[in-house]
């Protein structure tokens, strides 16, 4: 039997591209996804919904 240890999920931190702060982690499934992720969500710092972008954690 082969070994079956999958490194398909991987954290990522959501940084928001207006201030520059990780406001979010999530997870991210290497398999479904591909390229960054973006998502538009609130950013308590600019106090509205911007636009935050994957980044490494490191
Ligand atoms: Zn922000």
């Amino acid at each position: 039997m082969a070994k079956s240890k999958t490194k398909a999920i991987e954290l990522i931190a959501l940084q928001c591209t207006e201030c520059k702060r990780r406001n979010y982690t999530t997870k991210k499934n290497k398999r479904n996804t591909q390229g960054k992720l973006e998502f538009n969500k609130y950013c308590k710092f600019d106090r509205k919904h911007t636009l935050h972008r994957e980044t490494k954690i490191k």
